[in-house]
């Protein structure tokens, strides 16, 4: 790991993005706190402080307990539906569009990276923008979840066959989606992978660094890749990626 011997980290990490031929970037929970939506981790403000992630978006209890599911989880995830991009999902979509990032695989299920305009997006963690019956299988939009659980159905059931709705976030116990599977191509066929706002310790997602040739991370708080990194830069998303974004810049004038 490379870090304090930098003067000019955001300089150091332009110049890799520039010498790499494909660069990936894979995003937590970290890179919307700035956006209001409070991670899992961090101390004081992370939602592990409030709930147990773990057992609470799970399969097993969605299962075992529906009622305790909906009522609980939905205090997390409705406020998620309500943020708005911040300056880091907003860098990540201009670095997109200009051909320094090739792809971004996102633990995040807020869907603020596609909102900030990033198109080539693996949602590994699912998203909140449609739900399906448990029992039927039919799709609809998650707005029905909402509107549903406004008018005390929970937990809400589906019109056409009265089977549990649920959303198509990926719990714990869950299976990893398609996605994943060319997320993990993306990584390893590329030079760089920039990871920002992870702790890295949600599996099989914290794998993903392994297949990198060269890492960079960028996070306030530590990280289990931390010594693996070539360059760390412990700095807020939003300032860290528009001081990088100016070093491109600047190397271009
Ligand atoms: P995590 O909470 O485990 O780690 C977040 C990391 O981001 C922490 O290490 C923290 O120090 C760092 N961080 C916080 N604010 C930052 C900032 N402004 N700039 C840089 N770093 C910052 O999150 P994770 O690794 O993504 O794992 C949590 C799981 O929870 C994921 O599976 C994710 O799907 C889910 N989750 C998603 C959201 C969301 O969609 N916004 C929110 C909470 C949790």
């Amino acid at each position: 790991m490379k870090n304090a011997n930098f003067d000019n980290i955001a300089g150091e990490i332009a110049n890799l993005i520039k010498k790499s031929s494909r660069t990936c970037v894979l995003t937590g929970a970290g890179l919307s706190t700035e956006s209001g939506i409070p991670d899992f981790r961090s101390p004081k403000t992370g939602l592990w402080n409030k709930y147990d992630p773990m057992e609470l978006l799970s399969t097993d209890t969605l299962y075992s307990n529906p009622k305790l599911f909906y009522t609980e989880s939905l205090k997390i995830l409705l406020p998620m539906i309500e943020a708005l991009p911040n300056k880091a999902h907003e860098m990540l979509a201009a670095l997109e569009k200009e051909g320094y990032i090739y792809s971004l695989t996102t633990q995040n299920i807020d869907n603020l990276h596609y909102r900030a305009g990033s198109r080539k997006i693996y949602e590994v963690h699912g998203n909140l923008r449609t739900c399906h019956c448990m029992q039927c299988g039919r799709s609809f939009d998650f707005s029905i979840i909402i509107s549903k659980s406004d008018n005390g159905e929970i937990p809400p059931l589906c019109n056409e066959c009265g089977g549990v709705l649920r959303t198509d976030v990926v719990l714990f116990g869950d299976r990893m989606p398609g996605c994943f599977e060319e997320a993990y191509n993306d990584i390893s066929g590329s030079d760089l992978l920039i990871v920002i706002g992870s702790s890295l310790q949600v599996a099989p997602v914290n794998m993903l660094p392994q297949a990198a040739r060269k890492l960079v991370i960028i996070n306030i708080g530590e990280t289990s890749y931390d010594r693996r990194a070539d360059i760390l830069y412990n700095e807020k998303a939003s300032v860290a990626l528009t001081n990088i974004y100016a070093e491109l810049k600047k190397e271009e004038i």
